[in-house]
Protein backbone atom coordinates (compact mmCIF):
# COMPACT_ATOMS: atom_id res chain seq x y z
CA UNK A 1 0.00 0.00 0.00
CA UNK A 2 1.23 3.18 -0.95
CA UNK A 3 1.97 5.80 1.79
CA UNK A 4 0.44 9.23 0.50
CA UNK A 5 2.63 12.28 1.45
CA UNK A 6 6.24 10.50 1.09
CA UNK A 7 8.38 11.33 -1.24
CA UNK A 8 7.71 9.13 -4.19
CA UNK A 9 9.76 8.87 -7.23
CA UNK A 10 9.30 6.36 -9.74
CA UNK A 11 12.61 4.01 -8.51
CA UNK A 12 11.12 4.10 -4.54
CA UNK A 13 7.55 3.03 -5.59
CA UNK A 14 9.01 0.45 -7.85
CA UNK A 15 6.42 0.44 -10.55
CA UNK A 16 6.37 -0.70 -14.02
CA UNK A 17 7.30 1.83 -16.58
CA UNK A 18 7.33 0.83 -20.19
CA UNK A 19 9.12 3.26 -23.14
CA UNK A 20 8.60 1.23 -26.08
CA UNK A 21 5.52 0.55 -28.22
CA UNK A 22 3.38 -2.23 -28.11
CA UNK A 23 3.28 -3.81 -31.55
CA UNK A 24 1.62 -7.24 -32.18
CA UNK A 25 1.79 -8.22 -28.62
CA UNK A 26 5.55 -7.38 -28.38
CA UNK A 27 7.58 -4.33 -27.32
CA UNK A 28 9.24 -2.74 -30.11
CA UNK A 29 11.43 0.69 -30.44
CA UNK A 30 10.39 3.16 -32.83
CA UNK A 31 11.62 2.64 -36.41
CA UNK A 32 13.37 5.46 -36.40
CA UNK A 33 15.67 5.05 -32.88
CA UNK A 34 13.78 8.69 -31.48
CA UNK A 35 12.40 8.90 -28.51
CA UNK A 36 10.90 11.69 -25.84
CA UNK A 37 11.18 12.29 -22.44
CA UNK A 38 7.99 12.23 -20.36
CA UNK A 39 8.27 13.88 -16.87
CA UNK A 40 6.38 14.22 -13.79
CA UNK A 41 4.62 17.96 -14.09
CA UNK A 42 4.84 18.36 -10.50
CA UNK A 43 8.87 17.65 -9.60
CA UNK A 44 10.42 17.79 -13.28
CA UNK A 45 11.55 14.35 -12.58
CA UNK A 46 12.77 12.27 -15.64
CA UNK A 47 10.28 9.00 -15.77
CA UNK A 48 10.84 7.75 -18.94
CA UNK A 49 12.34 8.31 -22.31
CA UNK A 50 9.73 6.84 -24.29
CA UNK A 51 9.90 5.97 -28.37
CA UNK A 52 8.86 8.57 -30.73
CA UNK A 53 6.45 7.06 -33.13
CA UNK A 54 6.29 8.00 -36.56
CA UNK A 55 4.39 6.56 -40.17
CA UNK A 56 6.66 3.77 -39.45
CA UNK A 57 5.32 2.50 -36.40
CA UNK A 58 1.98 3.05 -36.96
CA UNK A 59 2.55 0.98 -40.12
CA UNK A 60 3.57 -1.83 -38.21
CA UNK A 61 0.81 -1.06 -35.81
CA UNK A 62 -1.87 -1.55 -38.57
CA UNK A 63 -0.34 -4.50 -40.33
CA UNK A 64 -0.49 -6.36 -36.55
CA UNK A 65 -4.20 -4.93 -36.16
CA UNK A 66 -4.86 -5.89 -39.51
CA UNK A 67 -4.19 -9.29 -39.02
CA UNK A 68 -5.21 -9.81 -35.81
CA UNK A 69 -8.77 -8.59 -37.37
CA UNK A 70 -8.41 -11.06 -39.98
CA UNK A 71 -7.11 -13.85 -37.99
CA UNK A 72 -8.93 -16.74 -36.43
CA UNK A 73 -8.27 -15.81 -32.97
CA UNK A 74 -9.81 -12.77 -32.30
CA UNK A 75 -12.50 -12.94 -35.47
CA UNK A 76 -13.64 -16.30 -34.09
CA UNK A 77 -13.51 -16.13 -31.01
CA UNK A 78 -17.35 -16.14 -29.84
CA UNK A 79 -19.05 -12.61 -28.08
CA UNK A 80 -19.18 -14.60 -24.89
CA UNK A 81 -15.36 -15.06 -24.79
CA UNK A 82 -14.83 -11.77 -26.29
CA UNK A 83 -16.88 -10.64 -22.71
CA UNK A 84 -14.51 -12.97 -21.02
CA UNK A 85 -11.64 -11.29 -22.09
CA UNK A 86 -12.62 -7.93 -21.22
CA UNK A 87 -14.03 -9.01 -17.59
CA UNK A 88 -10.47 -10.47 -17.15
CA UNK A 89 -8.73 -7.24 -18.48
CA UNK A 90 -11.41 -5.85 -15.70
CA UNK A 91 -10.04 -8.01 -12.97
CA UNK A 92 -6.05 -7.26 -13.79
CA UNK A 93 -6.95 -3.15 -13.83
CA UNK A 94 -8.45 -3.43 -10.33
CA UNK A 95 -5.77 -5.61 -8.86
CA UNK A 96 -3.42 -3.17 -10.20
CA UNK A 97 -5.41 -0.16 -9.16
CA UNK A 98 -2.95 1.47 -6.72
CA UNK A 99 -0.11 0.89 -8.88
CA UNK A 100 -1.83 2.52 -12.13
CA UNK A 101 -3.33 5.23 -9.74
CA UNK A 102 0.45 6.12 -8.65
CA UNK A 103 1.61 6.13 -12.58
CA UNK A 104 -1.23 8.05 -13.67
CA UNK A 105 -0.27 11.01 -10.88
CA UNK A 106 3.36 10.76 -11.52
CA UNK A 107 3.10 11.88 -15.00
CA UNK A 108 -0.20 13.88 -14.83
CA UNK A 109 0.12 15.55 -11.88
CA UNK A 110 -3.67 15.33 -10.60
CA UNK A 111 -4.34 15.07 -6.87
CA UNK A 112 -4.13 10.82 -6.10
CA UNK A 113 -7.33 10.69 -4.86
CA UNK A 114 -8.79 11.60 -7.92
CA UNK A 115 -6.51 9.07 -9.93
CA UNK A 116 -7.18 6.65 -6.85
CA UNK A 117 -10.75 6.95 -6.41
CA UNK A 118 -12.09 8.21 -9.18
CA UNK A 119 -10.28 7.62 -12.48
CA UNK A 120 -9.16 3.86 -11.92
CA UNK A 121 -12.87 2.62 -10.56
CA UNK A 122 -14.49 4.06 -13.20
CA UNK A 123 -11.52 2.48 -16.02
CA UNK A 124 -12.96 -1.01 -14.02
CA UNK A 125 -16.45 -0.46 -13.94
CA UNK A 126 -15.82 1.15 -17.90
CA UNK A 127 -14.44 -2.63 -19.02
CA UNK A 128 -16.90 -4.24 -17.19
CA UNK A 129 -19.62 -2.32 -18.83
CA UNK A 130 -18.65 -3.23 -22.19
CA UNK A 131 -17.86 -6.67 -21.46
CA UNK A 132 -21.60 -7.02 -20.85
CA UNK A 133 -22.49 -5.43 -24.16
CA UNK A 134 -19.83 -7.92 -26.06
CA UNK A 135 -22.72 -10.23 -26.20
CA UNK A 136 -25.74 -8.84 -26.94
CA UNK A 137 -24.79 -6.83 -30.34
CA UNK A 138 -27.84 -7.53 -32.36
CA UNK A 139 -29.28 -7.25 -35.92
CA UNK A 140 -32.81 -6.96 -37.00
CA UNK A 141 -35.52 -8.67 -39.14
CA UNK A 142 -37.21 -6.06 -41.67
CA UNK A 143 -40.67 -6.96 -43.24
CA UNK A 144 -39.80 -5.62 -46.55
CA UNK A 145 -42.18 -5.75 -49.47
CA UNK A 146 -42.03 -9.36 -51.31
CA UNK A 147 -41.14 -13.21 -50.96
CA UNK A 148 -37.68 -12.08 -49.16
CA UNK A 149 -36.11 -12.54 -45.68
CA UNK A 150 -34.39 -9.19 -44.82
CA UNK A 151 -31.83 -9.27 -41.77
CA UNK A 152 -29.07 -7.49 -40.27
CA UNK A 153 -25.72 -7.74 -39.16
CA UNK A 154 -24.16 -5.33 -36.85
CA UNK A 155 -20.29 -5.99 -37.98
CA UNK A 156 -17.33 -4.42 -36.82
CA UNK A 157 -15.20 -1.65 -38.46
CA UNK A 158 -11.75 -3.05 -38.87
CA UNK A 159 -8.84 -1.41 -37.36
CA UNK A 160 -9.68 1.25 -34.98
CA UNK A 161 -7.20 4.08 -34.64
CA UNK A 162 -8.37 5.90 -31.00
CA UNK A 163 -6.45 9.24 -30.13
CA UNK A 164 -6.49 10.54 -26.32
CA UNK A 165 -5.69 13.74 -24.64
CA UNK A 166 -3.51 14.01 -21.49
CA UNK A 167 -5.98 14.86 -18.80
CA UNK A 168 -7.75 11.37 -18.41
CA UNK A 169 -5.11 9.33 -20.18
CA UNK A 170 -6.06 5.86 -18.54
CA UNK A 171 -9.90 6.92 -18.45
CA UNK A 172 -10.45 7.90 -22.35
CA UNK A 173 -7.96 4.98 -23.10
CA UNK A 174 -10.91 2.29 -21.57
CA UNK A 175 -14.02 5.10 -22.68
CA UNK A 176 -12.59 4.15 -26.47
CA UNK A 177 -10.68 0.44 -26.37
CA UNK A 178 -13.62 -0.61 -24.01
CA UNK A 179 -16.40 -0.47 -26.99
CA UNK A 180 -14.53 -1.02 -29.37
CA UNK A 181 -13.03 -4.32 -28.66
CA UNK A 182 -16.36 -5.69 -27.28
CA UNK A 183 -17.70 -4.59 -30.60
CA UNK A 184 -15.10 -7.41 -32.26
CA UNK A 185 -12.62 -4.52 -33.56
CA UNK A 186 -8.89 -4.35 -33.85
CA UNK A 187 -7.20 -1.40 -32.23
CA UNK A 188 -4.17 1.21 -32.42
CA UNK A 189 -4.54 3.06 -29.76
CA UNK A 190 -1.99 6.32 -29.41
CA UNK A 191 -1.95 7.83 -26.17
CA UNK A 192 -1.20 11.89 -25.67
CA UNK A 193 3.23 12.38 -25.50
CA UNK A 194 2.78 14.26 -22.10
CA UNK A 195 1.20 11.27 -20.53
CA UNK A 196 1.68 7.73 -22.16
CA UNK A 197 2.58 6.16 -19.54
CA UNK A 198 -0.34 4.27 -18.24
CA UNK A 199 -1.93 2.96 -21.77
CA UNK A 200 1.67 1.57 -22.07
CA UNK A 201 1.43 -0.67 -18.28
CA UNK A 202 -2.34 -1.24 -20.02
CA UNK A 203 -1.67 -2.95 -23.02
CA UNK A 204 0.42 -5.42 -20.85
CA UNK A 205 -1.98 -6.06 -18.75
CA UNK A 206 -4.49 -6.87 -21.80
CA UNK A 207 -1.91 -9.42 -23.26
CA UNK A 208 -1.75 -10.66 -19.35
CA UNK A 209 -5.53 -11.07 -19.51
CA UNK A 210 -5.12 -12.99 -22.94
CA UNK A 211 -6.35 -11.03 -25.96
CA UNK A 212 -4.34 -12.19 -29.13
CA UNK A 213 -1.90 -10.51 -30.34
CA UNK A 214 -2.24 -7.18 -32.84
CA UNK A 215 -5.93 -6.77 -31.00
CA UNK A 216 -4.65 -4.05 -28.99
CA UNK A 217 -1.52 -1.81 -30.00
CA UNK A 218 -0.29 1.21 -28.79
CA UNK A 219 1.86 3.50 -30.37
CA UNK A 220 3.79 6.12 -28.45
CA UNK A 221 4.25 9.76 -30.29
CA UNK A 222 3.19 13.70 -31.19
CA UNK A 223 0.19 14.11 -33.07
CA UNK A 224 1.80 16.02 -35.63
CA UNK A 225 3.80 12.78 -36.57
CA UNK A 226 2.19 9.39 -35.25
CA UNK A 227 -1.82 10.49 -34.59
CA UNK A 228 -1.14 11.92 -38.18
CA UNK A 229 -0.29 8.52 -39.34
CA UNK A 230 -2.49 7.06 -37.88
CA UNK A 231 -5.30 9.42 -39.33
CA UNK A 232 -3.76 9.30 -42.54
CA UNK A 233 -3.00 5.34 -42.78
CA UNK A 234 -5.41 3.52 -45.89
CA UNK A 235 -5.75 0.54 -43.76
CA UNK A 236 -7.54 1.77 -40.67
CA UNK A 237 -10.69 1.93 -40.81
CA UNK A 238 -12.10 4.61 -38.45
CA UNK A 239 -10.56 7.41 -36.07
CA UNK A 240 -12.25 7.67 -32.51
CA UNK A 241 -10.69 11.09 -31.13
CA UNK A 242 -10.67 13.38 -28.00
CA UNK A 243 -9.08 16.22 -27.92
CA UNK A 244 -8.69 19.54 -28.81
CA UNK A 245 -11.69 21.46 -31.38
CA UNK A 246 -8.22 22.81 -32.88
CA UNK A 247 -6.75 19.10 -33.63
CA UNK A 248 -10.45 17.68 -34.40
CA UNK A 249 -10.60 19.96 -37.65
CA UNK A 250 -7.09 18.44 -38.75
CA UNK A 251 -8.51 15.02 -38.23
CA UNK A 252 -11.51 15.59 -39.81
CA UNK A 253 -9.56 16.80 -42.96
CA UNK A 254 -6.69 14.40 -43.18
CA UNK A 255 -9.58 11.82 -42.85
CA UNK A 256 -11.17 13.12 -45.85
CA UNK A 257 -8.84 11.48 -47.88
CA UNK A 258 -9.19 7.61 -46.89
CA UNK A 259 -13.22 8.38 -46.08
CA UNK A 260 -12.88 6.99 -42.44
CA UNK A 261 -15.55 6.98 -40.26
CA UNK A 262 -14.52 9.55 -37.91
CA UNK A 263 -16.19 10.48 -34.43
CA UNK A 264 -14.92 13.65 -32.45
CA UNK A 265 -14.99 14.06 -28.63
CA UNK A 266 -13.75 18.07 -28.35
CA UNK A 267 -13.65 20.85 -26.27
CA UNK A 268 -15.84 22.75 -24.17
CA UNK A 269 -16.68 26.44 -22.72
CA UNK A 270 -19.65 24.94 -20.52
CA UNK A 271 -21.92 27.12 -18.49
CA UNK A 272 -22.71 26.72 -15.16
CA UNK A 273 -26.12 27.86 -14.32
CA UNK A 274 -27.13 29.15 -11.40
CA UNK A 275 -30.99 30.47 -10.01
CA UNK A 276 -31.77 32.52 -7.80
CA UNK A 277 -33.96 29.71 -5.98
CA UNK A 278 -30.87 27.27 -6.53
CA UNK A 279 -29.76 25.57 -2.87
CA UNK A 280 -27.21 28.61 -2.87
CA UNK A 281 -24.69 26.02 -0.60
CA UNK A 282 -24.52 23.41 -2.89
CA UNK A 283 -24.46 25.54 -6.19
CA UNK A 284 -21.51 27.18 -4.68
CA UNK A 285 -19.90 23.45 -3.96
CA UNK A 286 -20.96 22.04 -7.17
CA UNK A 287 -19.59 25.39 -9.36
CA UNK A 288 -16.46 24.99 -7.29
CA UNK A 289 -15.80 21.10 -7.86
CA UNK A 290 -17.33 21.72 -11.73
CA UNK A 291 -14.57 24.33 -12.58
CA UNK A 292 -11.56 23.14 -10.69
CA UNK A 293 -11.60 19.29 -10.23
CA UNK A 294 -8.99 17.78 -12.17
CA UNK A 295 -7.37 21.28 -12.37
CA UNK A 296 -10.09 22.58 -14.60
CA UNK A 297 -7.75 20.35 -17.12
CA UNK A 298 -11.59 18.90 -18.07
CA UNK A 299 -13.47 18.96 -21.25
CA UNK A 300 -16.61 19.59 -19.26
CA UNK A 301 -15.59 21.93 -16.83
CA UNK A 302 -17.95 24.58 -15.71
CA UNK A 303 -15.25 26.95 -16.72
CA UNK A 304 -18.43 29.93 -17.24
CA UNK A 305 -20.74 30.48 -14.13
CA UNK A 306 -23.61 32.33 -14.99
CA UNK A 307 -25.66 33.85 -11.71
CA UNK A 308 -28.49 35.60 -11.42
CA UNK A 309 -28.34 39.05 -11.22
CA UNK A 310 -30.41 39.16 -7.79
CA UNK A 311 -28.10 36.80 -5.81
CA UNK A 312 -24.55 37.29 -7.29
CA UNK A 313 -23.02 39.34 -4.49
CA UNK A 314 -24.03 35.98 -1.71
CA UNK A 315 -23.11 33.51 -4.42
CA UNK A 316 -19.59 34.56 -5.27
CA UNK A 317 -18.77 34.79 -1.78
CA UNK A 318 -20.33 31.26 -1.20
CA UNK A 319 -18.17 30.33 -4.33
CA UNK A 320 -15.23 32.48 -3.03
CA UNK A 321 -15.34 30.80 0.31
CA UNK A 322 -15.22 27.36 -1.59
CA UNK A 323 -12.01 28.00 -3.55
CA UNK A 324 -10.39 29.30 -0.07
CA UNK A 325 -10.22 25.06 0.33
CA UNK A 326 -8.75 23.77 -3.02
CA UNK A 327 -5.45 23.46 -1.43
CA UNK A 328 -2.73 23.36 -4.03
CA UNK A 329 0.45 20.98 -3.72
CA UNK A 330 1.62 17.81 -4.63
CA UNK A 331 -0.82 15.68 -5.89
CA UNK A 332 0.60 12.65 -3.76
CA UNK A 333 -0.42 15.10 -0.33
CA UNK A 334 -4.05 13.70 0.47
CA UNK A 335 -5.13 17.22 1.35
CA UNK A 336 -4.25 18.30 -2.28
CA UNK A 337 -7.25 19.51 -4.05
CA UNK A 338 -5.43 20.72 -7.31
CA UNK A 339 -2.15 19.49 -8.57
CA UNK A 340 0.28 19.99 -10.88
CA UNK A 341 -0.98 21.93 -14.50
CA UNK A 342 0.59 18.82 -17.42
CA UNK A 343 2.98 20.72 -18.95
CA UNK A 344 4.84 24.14 -19.00
CA UNK A 345 3.47 25.11 -21.97
CA UNK A 346 -0.19 24.23 -20.36
CA UNK A 347 0.99 26.94 -17.41
CA UNK A 348 1.81 29.31 -19.86
CA UNK A 349 -1.07 29.00 -21.80
CA UNK A 350 -3.17 29.34 -18.24
CA UNK A 351 -1.54 32.52 -17.34
CA UNK A 352 -1.64 34.09 -20.73
CA UNK A 353 -5.59 33.48 -20.36
CA UNK A 354 -5.38 35.26 -16.71
CA UNK A 355 -3.31 38.03 -17.61
CA UNK A 356 -5.72 38.90 -20.81
CA UNK A 357 -8.91 37.97 -18.33
CA UNK A 358 -7.32 40.99 -16.40
CA UNK A 359 -6.60 43.21 -19.61
CA UNK A 360 -10.04 43.00 -21.25
CA UNK A 361 -11.44 44.23 -17.94
CA UNK A 362 -12.57 41.13 -15.91
CA UNK A 363 -11.96 41.33 -11.64
CA UNK A 364 -10.07 39.44 -10.34
CA UNK A 365 -11.19 37.97 -7.13
CA UNK A 366 -8.67 35.33 -6.11
CA UNK A 367 -5.71 33.28 -7.11
CA UNK A 368 -4.26 33.80 -10.74
CA UNK A 369 -0.69 33.54 -9.43
CA UNK A 370 1.86 30.76 -10.79
CA UNK A 371 3.35 29.20 -7.31
CA UNK A 372 5.99 26.29 -6.86
CA UNK A 373 5.49 23.10 -4.52
CA UNK A 374 9.00 22.48 -2.81
CA UNK A 375 10.66 24.84 -5.00
CA UNK A 376 9.73 23.69 -8.23
CA UNK A 377 6.69 22.11 -10.74
CA UNK A 378 3.88 23.69 -12.95
CA UNK A 379 1.30 25.10 -10.37
CA UNK A 380 -1.01 27.80 -10.38
CA UNK A 381 -3.74 28.89 -7.36
CA UNK A 382 -7.70 28.07 -7.96
CA UNK A 383 -8.93 31.61 -9.68
CA UNK A 384 -11.54 33.43 -9.88
CA UNK A 385 -12.63 36.20 -12.08
CA UNK A 386 -16.17 38.19 -12.13
CA UNK A 387 -17.37 41.27 -13.99
CA UNK A 388 -16.76 39.02 -17.25
CA UNK A 389 -18.98 39.59 -19.91
CA UNK A 390 -19.81 37.31 -22.86
CA UNK A 391 -17.58 38.52 -25.77
CA UNK A 392 -14.61 38.52 -23.19
CA UNK A 393 -11.57 35.77 -24.44
CA UNK A 394 -12.01 34.07 -20.90
CA UNK A 395 -15.69 33.72 -21.63
CA UNK A 396 -14.81 32.65 -24.95
CA UNK A 397 -12.32 30.31 -25.15
CA UNK A 398 -11.47 27.18 -23.78
CA UNK A 399 -8.46 28.21 -21.20
CA UNK A 400 -8.31 23.94 -19.77
CA UNK A 401 -7.17 25.27 -16.05
CA UNK A 402 -8.27 26.53 -12.77
CA UNK A 403 -9.56 29.76 -14.09
CA UNK A 404 -13.64 30.59 -13.27
CA UNK A 405 -15.45 33.49 -15.40
CA UNK A 406 -18.59 34.30 -13.38
CA UNK A 407 -21.16 36.72 -15.26
CA UNK A 408 -24.65 37.81 -14.28
CA UNK A 409 -28.08 36.67 -16.38
CA UNK A 410 -31.38 38.76 -15.51
CA UNK A 411 -33.96 35.86 -16.02
CA UNK A 412 -34.10 32.13 -17.83
CA UNK A 413 -34.28 33.96 -21.53
CA UNK A 414 -30.82 36.01 -20.91
CA UNK A 415 -29.98 32.61 -19.34
CA UNK A 416 -30.66 30.60 -22.62
CA UNK A 417 -29.63 33.36 -24.37
CA UNK A 418 -26.01 33.72 -22.50
CA UNK A 419 -25.51 29.75 -22.16
CA UNK A 420 -25.84 28.95 -25.70
CA UNK A 421 -23.67 32.22 -27.01
CA UNK A 422 -20.50 30.18 -27.55
CA UNK A 423 -19.02 28.03 -30.47
CA UNK A 424 -18.74 24.67 -28.19
CA UNK A 425 -21.78 22.26 -26.62
CA UNK A 426 -20.52 20.16 -24.69
CA UNK A 427 -22.02 20.01 -21.16
CA UNK A 428 -23.97 22.48 -18.94
CA UNK A 429 -24.77 22.69 -15.45
CA UNK A 430 -28.12 23.82 -13.95
CA UNK A 431 -29.02 24.68 -9.92
CA UNK A 432 -32.96 25.62 -9.02
CA UNK A 433 -35.33 24.36 -6.92
CA UNK A 434 -37.59 24.77 -9.26
CA UNK A 435 -37.37 21.51 -11.14
CA UNK A 436 -40.06 22.46 -14.03
CA UNK A 437 -38.22 25.44 -15.13
CA UNK A 438 -34.87 23.25 -15.02
CA UNK A 439 -36.35 20.14 -17.14
CA UNK A 440 -37.66 22.95 -19.88
CA UNK A 441 -33.73 25.17 -19.51
CA UNK A 442 -32.37 21.65 -20.20
CA UNK A 443 -34.12 21.48 -23.11
CA UNK A 444 -32.97 24.78 -24.34
CA UNK A 445 -29.26 24.40 -23.75
CA UNK A 446 -27.39 23.26 -26.38
CA UNK A 447 -25.01 20.30 -25.27
CA UNK A 448 -24.66 16.62 -24.99
CA UNK A 449 -25.10 16.89 -21.16
CA UNK A 450 -27.01 18.86 -18.72
CA UNK A 451 -26.16 18.22 -15.34
CA UNK A 452 -29.37 19.47 -13.08
CA UNK A 453 -28.35 20.35 -9.31
CA UNK A 454 -25.39 18.93 -9.68
CA UNK A 455 -22.28 18.58 -11.90
CA UNK A 456 -19.85 16.50 -13.60
CA UNK A 457 -21.69 13.15 -13.26
CA UNK A 458 -20.00 10.17 -15.80
CA UNK A 459 -21.45 6.81 -15.95
CA UNK A 460 -20.47 3.91 -18.50
CA UNK A 461 -24.29 3.32 -19.39
CA UNK A 462 -24.59 7.65 -19.86
CA UNK A 463 -23.68 8.83 -23.37
CA UNK A 464 -20.96 11.78 -23.61
CA UNK A 465 -20.20 13.85 -26.21
CA UNK A 466 -20.88 17.48 -27.74
CA UNK A 467 -23.10 19.17 -29.89
CA UNK A 468 -21.84 21.91 -31.92
CA UNK A 469 -17.54 22.43 -32.00
CA UNK A 470 -17.39 20.02 -29.21
CA UNK A 471 -17.76 17.40 -31.83
CA UNK A 472 -19.97 14.22 -32.76
CA UNK A 473 -20.88 10.69 -31.86
CA UNK A 474 -20.75 9.55 -28.34
CA UNK A 475 -18.09 8.37 -25.89
CA UNK A 476 -20.05 5.35 -23.40
CA UNK A 477 -23.28 4.41 -23.32
CA UNK A 478 -24.68 1.23 -25.14
CA UNK A 479 -26.78 1.75 -27.98
CA UNK A 480 -24.10 4.46 -28.85
CA UNK A 481 -21.41 2.67 -28.98
CA UNK A 482 -22.61 0.09 -31.01
CA UNK A 483 -23.06 2.56 -33.17
CA UNK A 484 -19.93 4.09 -33.31
CA UNK A 485 -18.09 0.92 -33.44
CA UNK A 486 -20.12 -1.26 -35.70
CA UNK A 487 -21.55 -0.89 -39.32
CA UNK A 488 -24.71 -2.03 -40.62
CA UNK A 489 -25.01 -4.98 -43.22
CA UNK A 490 -28.63 -5.82 -44.77
CA UNK A 491 -28.85 -9.61 -45.85
CA UNK A 492 -31.55 -10.63 -48.97
CA UNK A 493 -32.37 -13.70 -48.83
CA UNK A 494 -35.27 -15.11 -51.23
CA UNK A 495 -37.87 -17.40 -50.13
CA UNK A 496 -39.64 -18.51 -53.60
CA UNK A 497 -36.37 -20.01 -54.64
P1 LIG B 1 -4.88 17.97 -28.50
O1 LIG B 1 -5.97 18.10 -29.49
O2 LIG B 1 -3.70 18.83 -28.61
O3 LIG B 1 -4.32 16.47 -28.51
C1 LIG B 1 -5.15 15.35 -28.33
C2 LIG B 1 -4.51 14.15 -28.98
O4 LIG B 1 -4.42 14.37 -30.38
C3 LIG B 1 -3.09 13.86 -28.51
O5 LIG B 1 -2.89 12.47 -28.45
C4 LIG B 1 -2.25 14.47 -29.61
O6 LIG B 1 -0.98 13.89 -29.74
C5 LIG B 1 -3.10 14.17 -30.83
N1 LIG B 1 -2.86 15.06 -31.97
C6 LIG B 1 -2.38 16.34 -31.97
N2 LIG B 1 -2.29 16.80 -33.23
C7 LIG B 1 -2.73 15.80 -34.04
C8 LIG B 1 -2.89 15.66 -35.46
N3 LIG B 1 -2.57 16.66 -36.29
N4 LIG B 1 -3.38 14.52 -35.94
C9 LIG B 1 -3.74 13.51 -35.11
N5 LIG B 1 -3.58 13.56 -33.77
C10 LIG B 1 -3.10 14.69 -33.24
O7 LIG B 1 -5.60 18.09 -27.10
P2 LIG B 1 -4.92 18.06 -25.65
O8 LIG B 1 -4.29 19.38 -25.42
O9 LIG B 1 -4.10 16.82 -25.50
O10 LIG B 1 -6.23 17.85 -24.76
C11 LIG B 1 -7.02 18.88 -24.38
C12 LIG B 1 -8.26 18.96 -25.26
O11 LIG B 1 -9.01 17.75 -25.24
C13 LIG B 1 -9.20 20.02 -24.77
O12 LIG B 1 -9.67 20.80 -25.82
C14 LIG B 1 -10.35 19.23 -24.15
O13 LIG B 1 -11.56 19.90 -24.11
C15 LIG B 1 -10.39 18.03 -25.02
N6 LIG B 1 -11.08 16.92 -24.36
C16 LIG B 1 -12.33 16.56 -24.80
C17 LIG B 1 -13.03 15.53 -24.17
C18 LIG B 1 -14.41 15.12 -24.64
O14 LIG B 1 -14.83 14.01 -24.30
N7 LIG B 1 -15.11 15.93 -25.38
C19 LIG B 1 -12.44 14.86 -23.10
C20 LIG B 1 -11.17 15.26 -22.67
C21 LIG B 1 -10.50 16.29 -23.33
Amino acid sequence: MLRTGAPVTVATAGIRIHDQHWIGGEWQAAASGESFDVRNPATGELLARVASGDAADVDRAATAARAAFRGEAWRKLSPHRRAELLWRLADLVERHAEELALLETLNNGKPLFESRQVDLPGVVENFRYYAGLADKIEGATIPVAGLFLNYTLREPLGVVGCIVPWNFPLSLAAWKMAPALACGNTVILKPAEQTPLTALRLAELAAEAGFPPGVLNVVAGFGETAGTALVRHPDVDAISFTGSTEVGRIVMREAATTLKKVSLELGGKSPNIVFADADLAAAARGSCSGIFYGKGEVCAAGSRILVEESIAGDFVRALLDRTAKMTVGDPLDPKTRIGAIVSEAQLERVLSYIERGKSEGARLLCGGERITVNGRGNFVTATVFDEVTPQMTIAQEEIFGPVAAVMTFRDVHDAIDKANRTIYGLAAGIWSRDIGKAHRLAAEIQAGTVWINTYQRYDSGSPFGGYKQSGFARDLGFQSAIDKYTQVKSVWVALDA
